[in-house]
């Protein structure tokens, strides 16, 4: 089984760096679409790692019962990263988490494409960094935020508004 990981990785995996505050949501959306990986479905990268359905129930924070060392262990294999770095794209333990509205600061997009794992701490009122509100949805036409995994313009999917643009919407906290 792990020699069958390390062959498949060697023949069509390609790494992804992941951004300092990244959500797993964010990071595994990216690290299935990347260029060579092509994972159409969370189910599929899941299968790879032997952890069937439950990486779409992490790709929208679902994360109860919490991920296990061995989920964790599984996945950091395939995806090449240590199980430490993939445990800080989830929450600390006992924050709870917002599954909905999905939430951005769009002056950290402008500075680093990526949805951070604390936008989505129920305890998050705004953002430290920049003393602004988040935002819950998209302030130009109202649509809401995808779940991250499935961010791949940094954009509206409606009235395409950029990301970094919205901070323009932001108010101070
Ligand atoms: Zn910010
Ligand atoms: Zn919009």
């Amino acid at each position: 089984m792990e020699e069958n990981i390390d062959e498949k990785r060697q023949i069509w995996l390609t790494r992804v760096e992941p951004f300092d505050g990244e959500s797993i949501s964010h990071f595994l959306g990216r690290f299935r679409r990347e260029k060579g990986n092509k994972f159409s479905a969370p189910s599929g990268l899941g299968d790879v790692a032997g952890l069937g359905v439950v990486l779409a129930r992490w790709e929208k924070f679902y994360f109860n019962p919490f991920p296990t060392h061995q989920e964790l262990d599984a996945l950091a294999t395939v995806v090449e990263l240590d199980a430490e770095r993939l445990r800080q794209m989830l929450p600390p333990e006992g924050v709870g988490m917002k599954h909905s509205p999905i939430r951005l600061c769009g002056a950290c997009y402008a500075q680093s494409v990526c949805h951070k794992i604390e936008w989505q701490f129920k305890k998050t009122v705004g953002c430290d960094r920049h003393q602004l509100r988040l935002l819950s949805k998209c302030p130009v036409c109202e649509k809401p935020f995808p779940i991250p995994a499935l961010w791949m313009d940094g954009q509206c999917q409606r009235c395409f508004t950029s990301f970094a643009e919205m901070a323009e919407y932001q108010k101070p906290y």
